[in-house]
């Protein structure tokens, strides 16, 4: 596998707490994988040092085979990794056209560009184009403050795509939303950054989103990586029900389903 992110021996101590303990994980390009882990479990921890906001204590991370160890935020994301956070950061008086043209506006502020004025045509054009990409073209001209959460929270993502980044982290995408409108929003979120073509990470507890929508699931637990696997095999592995699922909402359904399982594969043995 020729991986787009790599994770080194990654180690993180804040005095006397190990955020992260010797990570070692390489992500291919194209994959979909879904953080897990307690609360402290290490989780922001990793997005944050593979984002540039904070160092680790050692290890190293490299993104497309280039060293990005301690890299600041703003270098990594010119290189191409991206983020967006748990609450959604949008402009709040500004309209969903003119959030998208400011975010374009950053992304292209580089050189002689940084001269241009906001709107202009093809910017106004990418704009429009990226709000049809994420189903949020209805809501052009309103104002983010007043946006359903699932809009704003569509708005956060399309704004942090702008860029065009190879790797997107997101935080919990789907914190916030509605149990009705979870699956619609992540349905169209995937469908569109499939169409990007990005590398996504995102952090999540809900492990119905999890088992949905990901490739592969890394599991935390006191900064280290306890599980790596296909969510069918993570989501049923013992260390994760006792360390990462068993206070989430579905905790109960998964260890009833990892019985099921652990006792269809006995009586198999028996027979
Ligand atoms: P959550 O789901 O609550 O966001 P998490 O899995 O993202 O949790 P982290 O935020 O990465 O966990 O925290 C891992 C550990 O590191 C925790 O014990 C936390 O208290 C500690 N920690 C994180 N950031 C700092 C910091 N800046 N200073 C001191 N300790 C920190």
């Amino acid at each position: 596998m020729s991986a787009i992110l790599e994770a080194t021996s990654l180690n993180k101590t804040f005095g006397a707490v190990t955020a992260a303990k010797d990570i070692n994980v390489a992500v291919a390009k194209d994959e979909i994988v879904g953080i897990i882990g307690a609360n402290g479990a290490g989780k922001t921890t990793f997005v944050n040092m593979v984002t540039g906001w904070l160092p680790p204590s050692s290890g190293s991370i490299k993104f497309d085979g280039k060293d990005i160890t301690g890299l600041a935020p703003r270098k990594i994301t010119r290189l191409g990794i991206c983020r967006s956070f748990q609450v959604a950061q949008v402009f709040m008086t500004a309209t969903v056209f003119d959030n998208l043209l400011i975010a374009l506006g950053i992304a292209d502020s580089h050189g002689f560009a940084a001269l241009k004025p906001l709107r202009v045509a093809d910017r106004e054009a990418r704009a429009d184009a990226i709000l049809r990409r994420y189903q949020i073209h209805d809501y052009r001209d309103q104002v983010a403050g007043t946006l359903p959460q699932g809009i704003r929270k569509l708005l956060d993502i399309a704004m942090a795509m702008v860029a065009q980044p190879k790797i997107l982290l997101l935080d919990e995408p789907t914190s916030g939303i509605s149990i009705e409108e979870k699956f619609g929003l992540m349905d169209i979120v995937m469908a569109a950054l499939k169409e990007d073509g990005v590398t996504v990470l995102f952090v999540e507890h809900d492990m119905e989103i999890v088992e949905r929508y990901v490739g592969r699931v890394l599991a935390f637990y006191q900064g280290e990586i306890i599980c790596d696997a296909p969510p069918a095999q993570a989501l049923v592995d013992p260390k994760v029900i006792e360390f990462v699922i068993g206070d989430e909402p579905q905790g109960q359904m998964m260890r009833e389903r990892a019985a099921v399982q652990g006792g269809a594969q006995g009586e198999a043995s028996d027979a």
